[in-house]
């Protein structure tokens, strides 16, 4: 069904040829990692996916991200089947290493050889997350993410009229500390230890910028040091969006889409980081939409899982819009 797949240095990418390849290309991407399960917080073993008697499929991934690539390459089929050609080639891209920032997959695909064969690139599909009511949710921009410790933003009583996207949070994620002689099993409790490591996930909105100076202030005026975590290698120092109004066209095209499948849209900040960022940053603009409404939010969840009826529905949904956006002559 595809004309072509590359298994190169990076990430396996497939191409679905266009009527004119030179035009700025399109990339459909999904990171193909998930993250850890605590087997006894789940009802089935995790990583042994079924659809259970009530139609839910049940496994981590389910919607994180496996659901959105399989939907992709299912729409393609059934276009391609069809007998539509897109004006332009569409590159399906499975990266890795999303879960853990992304350097040695999209970052790294940026970089490549790889990357430069399939320049210019025009509009960029990735992830989004589910919405528990009608509307779907499409994603332009997402929190700055850094491993450390910053002030919030937000007064409490503000969530009500905000997203998690719009509003700092601070998460503790790891303290190490103690003085032991069998490796961590036991502790000296009547010994000072003389080192605490702790590592911090700090997600910062769009209004904020990593306040570095100041944590520098703060942890020197104690004796403290920060620093990145050794496989931040790159943090972004600048929010990256993408355009949510009609000229963008990309965005109008599928707003236009999600009208004619008579579903409404929320736009809004994604709360943590994904590998669109890395394609933001590069000016290519980037919708992360998983197209899963009426669904909790259950990725990196206990019993993640997925109805049966809305990932067949979303097919239906990339069908339209890749019918719809595909179809687009026009150079951008
Ligand atoms: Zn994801």
């Amino acid at each position: 069904m595809i004309h072509s797949v590359l298994m190169p240095e990076v990430s396996p990418q497939a191409t679905w040829l266009g009527q004119d390849p030179t035009l700025p290309s399109i990339i459909l991407n999904s990171h193909y990692d998930v993250v850890p399960a605590l087997r006894e917080h789940w009802t089935h073993d995790p990583f042994d996916p079924k659809v259970l008697e009530n139609g839910l499929i049940y496994g981590r991934g389910t919607q994180d991200m496996k659901s959105v690539g399989i939907q992709y390459v299912e729409a393609i089929y059934r276009l391609k089947t069809a007998g539509f050609v897109p004006s332009r080639n569409i590159h399906l891209l499975f990266v890795p290493d999303e879960e853990i920032g992304g350097v040695d997959g999209m970052e790294a695909f940026l970089a490549s050889e790889q990357f430069k064969t399939i320049q210019p690139v025009a509009f960029a599909f990735d992830e989004g997350l589910a919405n528990p009511n009608d509307a779907f949710t499409v994603f332009y921009g997402e929190r700055q993410e850094a491993l450390l410790n910053a002030d919030s933003g937000c007064k409490h009583g503000d969530m009500k009229k905000r997203n998690l996207g719009d509003v700092t949070t601070v998460n503790l994620n790891m303290l190490e500390s103690g003085v032991s002689r069998d490796g961590g099993e036991t502790h000296a409790l009547n010994v000072i230890p003389t080192k605490a490591d702790t590592a911090v996930r700090l997600y910062l909105p769009s209004v904020f910028l990593l306040p570095q100076a100041m944590l520098d202030e703060w942890c020197s005026s104690e004796g403290l040091s920060w620093e990145f975590v050794s496989w931040w290698k790159n943090p972004l120092h600048e929010h990256y969006t993408t355009s949510v109004d009609d000229d963008n066209v990309w965005w109008k095209l599928f707003k236009q889409g999600c009208e004619e499948i008579g579903v409404p849209v929320e736009t809004e900040v994604f709360p943590a980081a994904t590998d669109s960022r890395f394609l933001r940053q590069l000016g290519i603009p980037a919708l992360g939409f998983s197209p899963m409404n009426k669904t909790e939010i259950l990725l990196h969840e206990h019993n993640e899982c997925l109805h049966q009826d809305t990932f067949l529905q979303g097919i239906d949904v990339y069908e339209t819009l890749f019918r719809h956006m595909f179809a687009r002559e026009e150079e951008n």
